[in-house]
Formats: structure tokens, C-alpha cells, sequence
């Protein structure tokens, strides 16, 4: 049996860095990744056969734990009849529906494998249908690793954006605004300057890519308002909190509490793919249609819509539709973060924490932050020693202080209990 090391240098000499996906690298927290062998409801075991309570699940995808029995056989049959034909099936039309059926904002939607996809095509579907040219995002938020995307911002109020990766050109990311998140200000501000030559603006509005933190309810209303004033388009990344924080997704969590609220564009992956690479984007009729093959904005892709990963799309979503799942999943999760704050209240560290449906972030910060800045003043060497202590309990958190948690519905009150045990001795 090889040891995680022995696992991390030989992958080093074949793959660069040792990963597919540098946040699997543990570089933010230091230390050896575990290379995984396998994932049981609510653990996965590494290669060394260690156990641990995953808060990860996949980054998102695992709200039902590992090897769902309904998820499993839907699979099974599905790679049966065949992995892919690039021809259309009917599962893509009852997924499809299936998505369409929980979320109103949109008519239609096309299928994709990747999130960075689903983001670069509504990016490109936003500008096709406006005809311009510029969108605003903001600092903190991860839309994928598209170029224009790969952006921070630049000094000053609503200046454009510099490239945050080597190999994106000052031209790919010339038309690309960053803004601070929860400022609805430099918002204001930057659409009195530029509203009439923006195509979108796209946001998490729950983002999970700088922890957790919400965009606040004066935010987002200015948001819908400033962009239905200016004729831009609001494109919401549900990526992540697409059926996650609720059977709704964030949107409707929104339109709850902001009367007539809803995107013009949503985007979904990780939770609409149970796991396999499968995600979309989304809107109303007259948006889609400027889509290929009946409109201009040229989009696709030999796996879209793949058969297998459908199967396990539909699947997920089904189990996620039956009664009382999210009201389960989220009593679990605020257990799990209440129980956190208590913990550090009892041991006198500065905490704060949030959670929505099975999506949860913690900071070693005495009030939850309102944007990146802030997140970025977390103690850092405190929160990597609680989370190699919390890794050697056999509890597995995301390796980064910047990335939010998942609970899924395979997690036991015994899990959480566990989990909350091993925090009062790794939160000091
Ligand atoms: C994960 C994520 C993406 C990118 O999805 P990939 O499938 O990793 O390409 C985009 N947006 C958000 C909000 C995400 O969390």
C-alpha cells in the first residue's frame, strides 16, 4: 500500500504539481494531500485506509454523501446502454425539465460539462445579446478559469481589470470591471460611468469561493435594479449554490426577501451533476435564442449533455425533491455551525460562521466579513494549525481559508457530534 507521499512525489513527476486542480495541492495549509481511494456516505478513505468526515464533497457536487444506492444504479444502467453518442437523448430533455421545473427564472437550458464552461458561455451569451462588449465582477468571486474571468481588480474606483494568471493577455482582460463585493456604491458608480456598454454582471450571490458570504439584500436589489436600468444583464453564478443552499438554488432564497427578484442568466454545475462532469446555464426564451443553432452566439460540445452523467444528474436531483430534504440538510448544517461557535466561544477564539441549506462557512474572525478584503485579514497560520488538527481527528475540511464547506445528506447527528468533539481540542 502506498503512503500518501509516496502517492504526492510520484504524481509530481507525471502531473504538474502533483494535482489536477491546485487546491487539492494543500499548499494554502502546507502539509501532504490524501489521495483518496474511496468515498462511503458520508467519509472518504485514503490510500493509507485513514478515515475522515468529508466537508467537502467534492467541492459541492456531494450533497447526498458517496455512493448514493439510487445515484449507483442509475449509473450503472446508463453506462450500460452506452458513455456517449453525440447525438441528442431523452435524458437531456427530462434533465432539462427537471432543472426548468425548480427554477422559474429560465425557459431553456443548455447543458454543458464544466462550470467554467457554463460561465464563459453566459459571459459570451450575455455580450451576443446586447451587442456589448464589457461585464462587472467581483473581487472574491471564482467563476471558472476563462480568461476574461482571470481577473483582479485594478487600482481605483471601476478601473479594468489586470490578470490574476500568467497567459491572460491585457486584451482579455480589458473589458472586464472588478468591483468590491457588497459595496453598492462603487456600484452605483461604476454604472453612471459605464452602464451603457455593459453586457452583464456576474456574481455568486452566495459566494463560496471567498468562504461564505452573502451578497446583502441592499446590494443585490441595486444590482437588479442598476441592470435592468442600464439594459445589462444579471447573471447569476449558481455554479456552487445551485441546489445546494436550497431546492430553489440562492435566487429564490433572494426572491423571498427581494419582491419580483430573478437573474437573467443562471449558471449551474457541481450538485446538477451528482459528482460527474455535467453543468448549464440558462435563461429566458429571447436570451437562448441567440444561441447556436438558431442564433449568432456560437456554443458546444462533443460530451454535453453526456448520457451517464445525465443519469447521474437526475438521479441527484430527485432525491434532493423528496419531502423534508432540505429542511434535514439544513438543520444538520446550522448544528454543525452553531455547535463550531460554541466550541470557540467556549475556548476564546474570535469566530463567526453562517450556513444555507448544506453549504457553510466558518472565519477566526469576531463578525462575519462583507467582502474579500476582510476575509483576506483571517489569522492564517491559527486557521491551518486547527486544520491539520482537525485532519489528524480524521475530520476533512476544505484546505484553505478562503473556500466554504458541505454537509450532505449522508452526515449522522453522530458525525456532527464527532466533528464538534474534535474542534475542542483543534480550535485553540
Ligand atoms: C466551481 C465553480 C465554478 C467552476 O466550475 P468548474 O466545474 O470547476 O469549472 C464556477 N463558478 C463557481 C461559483 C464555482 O463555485
Amino acid at each position: 500500500m502506498a503512503s500518501n507521499s509516496e502517492l504526492f512525489e510520484r504524481a509530481a513527476r507525471v502531473i504538474p504539481g502533483g494535482v489536477n486542480s491546485p487546491v487539492r495541492a494543500f499548499r494554502a495549509v502546507g502539509g501532504t494531500p490524501r489521495f483518496i481511494a474511496r468515498g462511503e456516505g458520508a467519509y472518504i478513505v485514503d490510500a493509507e485506509g485513514k478515515r475522515y468526515i468529508d466537508y467537502i464533497g467534492s467541492w459541492g457536487p456531494m450533497i447526498l454523501g458517496h455512493g448514493h444506492p439510487a445515484v449507483l444504479e442509475a449509473v450503472q444502467r446508463a453506462a450500460i446502454e452506452g458513455f456517449s453518442f453525440g447525438a441528442p437523448t431523452e435524458r437531456e430533455i427530462e434533465l432539462a425539465e427537471e432543472i426548468l421545473k425548480l427554477v422559474p427564472s429560465m425557459d431553456q437550458v443548455r447543458l454543458v460539462s464544466s462550470g467554467t464552461e457554463a460561465t464563459m458561455s453566459a459571459i459570451r451569451l450575455a455580450r451576443g445579446a446586447t451587442g456589448r462588449h464589457k461585464f462587472i465582477k467581483f473581487e472574491g468571486c471564482y467563476h471558472g478559469h476563462t480568461d476574461a474571468l482571470l481577473v483582479k481588480a485594478g487600482s481605483g474606483l471601476a478601473t479594468f481589470g489586470h490578470p490574476t494568471s500568467a497567459g491572460v493577455t491585457p486584451g482579455a482582460a480589458a473589458d472586464t470591471v472588478v468591483l468590491e463585493y457588497n459595496n453598492v456604491e462603487q456600484l452605483e458608480a461604476a454604472f453612471a460611468e459605464a452602464g451603457h456598454e455593459l453586457a452583464c454582471v456576474i456574481i455568486e450571490p452566495i459566494a463560496g469561493n471567498m468562504n461564505f458570504v452573502r451578497a446583502s439584500l441592499p446590494f443585490m436589489t441595486a444590482l437588479r435594479r442598476l441592470c435592468t436600468q442600464h439594459g445589462a444583464l444579471l447573471v447569476l453564478d449558481e455554479v456552487m449554490t445551485g441546489f445546494r443552499v436550497g431546492l430553489g438554488s440562492a435566487q429564490a432564497h433572494y426572491a423571498r426577501l427581494i419582491p419580483g427578484f430573478a437573474p437573467d442568466i443562471s449558471t449551474f454545475g457541481k450538485v446538477i451533476g451528482g459528482g460527474m462532469p455535467l453543468a448549464a446555464f440558462g435563461a429566458k426564451r429571447e436570451v437562448m435564442q441567440h444561441l447556436a443553432p438558431q442564433g449568432g452566439v456560437y456554443q458546444a460540445g462533443t460530451l454535453s449533455g453526456n448520457p451517464v452523467a445525465t443519469a447521474c444528474g437526475l438521479a441527484t436531483l430527485r432525491e434532493i425533491q423528496k419531502p423534508g430534504f432540505f429542511e434535514s440538510l439544513s438543520a444538520k448544517t446550522r448544528q454543525l455551525v452553531d455547535g463550531l461557535k460554541a466550541v470557540a466561544a467556549e475556548n476564546g477564539v474570535p469566530f463567526s460562521a453562517d450556513s444555507e441549506g448544506g453549504m457553510f462557512g466558518f472565519f477566526l474572525l469576531p463578525e462575519l466579513p462583507q467582502n474579500y478584503t476582510t476575509v483576506m485579514t483571517t489569522d492564517k497560520e491559527r486557521f491551518n494549525r486547527f486544520f491539520h488538527a482537525m485532519l489528524d481527528a480524521g475530520i476533512y475540511l476544505a484546505p484553505a481559508l478562503y473556500e466554504a464547506g458541505f454537509v450532505s445528506a449522508a452526515h449522522s447527528a453522530a458525525d456532527i457530534d464527532a466533528t464538534l468533539a474534535a474542534a475542542r481540542t483543534a480550535l485553540r
